[in-house]
């Protein structure tokens, strides 16, 4: 089997393991070579379950090295800095993520915490020509290593910024690629009408790692609909956070995973308003409701 082989049964493992509908999608993670995004070998590989069960102080977490690059085709992650827990993310993970953002041919996409550009080009090919990616890592070394990755891509565009002041201007659809407390109001504001961001709404378990739930907005006309997307442990967006938000999320995630209240989460209120039954999750500047949006 040639490396080609290897990753079109890649394609349709993930296909098969993230329920994939898109076959633009699925034929993306078919066509882009992950080995090229990561640097020269020895890579470092391990599960997103023991990546997750290390975090959270169960297991020591212990990388698997190998030069083969066929290893990549597996749903494994790839460490890229194993001290700051920064990964070459799960496949499937993404491949949901990613799947969440209905993209189109033509579209525009933000992707916020690139890293080193794999995924940003697996949209970007979703996109296609007529479409554009515009992304951004905080870490400059990750961003100049984008812009590398990404140069084969005239519809790819890396900066390296801050998260919380670059403005994306108007998007189709939004991922966020690291925990936050909630979604910046400016994200909200540059979404267009029918217009979709991903995000993770996390609190912190140690200085790197936060666990929550991926949630996605969608921009209606009435204000925007809310729903759950999956569970994840992911990197913490650090000045994405409001640390006046980390003891209320973390009391009311904690309650909301075990009596389902993620599931009856219908949209995102923003308007000012007196705290009613509706009410989720009810903070200053965002409400989870359970009333749908009109
Ligand atoms: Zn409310």
């Amino acid at each position: 089997m040639t490396l080609d082989d290897y990753r079109r049964f890649y394609a349709e493992e993930i296909e098969q393991v993230a329920s994939l509908t898109s076959p633009a999608l699925v034929e993306a993670f078919a066509r882009v070579p992950r080995e090229q995004f990561l640097g020269p070998p020895p890579w470092q590989l391990a599960s997103a379950e023991v990546r997750a069960m290390a975090a959270a102080g169960l297991i020591q977490l212990k990388y698997r090295t190998t030069s083969e690059p066929r290893h990549l085709y597996h749903n494994v992650v790839v460490s890229l800095d194993s001290a700051k827990d920064i990964n070459n993310g799960q496949p499937s993970a993404l491949a949901t993520w990613i799947a969440a953002l209905d993209l189109q041919g033509g579209d525009r996409v933000y992707h916020m915490g690139c890293g080193v550009g794999y995924y940003t080009a697996i949209m970007a090919e979703v996109v296609g020509p007529g479409g554009s990616v515009v992304a951004i890592d905080a870490q400059p070394d990750l961003a100049a290593r984008a812009q590398e990755n990404l140069s084969g891509y005239h519809q790819a565009a890396v900066y390296s910024g801050d998260g919380a002041a670059f403005d994306p201007e108007p998007c189709d659809a939004m991922l966020i690629n690291a925990g936050v407390t909630h979604p910046q109001a400016l994200w909200l504001e540059r979404l267009r009408e029918g217009g979709r961001l991903v995000v993770p709404l996390t609190v912190a378990i140690n200085s790197t790692l936060g666990q929550g739930a991926m949630l996605k907005f969608v921009r209606r006309s009435g204000g925007f609909s809310a729903g759950l997307v999956t569970f994840l442990a992911i990197f913490n967006g650090g000045n994405l956070r409001d640390p006046e938000l980390e003891a209320p999320l973390r009391n009311w995630l904690g309650k909301a995973v075990a009596t389902g209240a993620l599931l009856k989460m219908k949209s995102l209120r923003r308007d000012v308003h007196e705290q009613d039954e509706s009410c989720l999750f009810h903070v200053q500047g965002m409400c989870l409701n359970s009333a749908p949006c009109e």
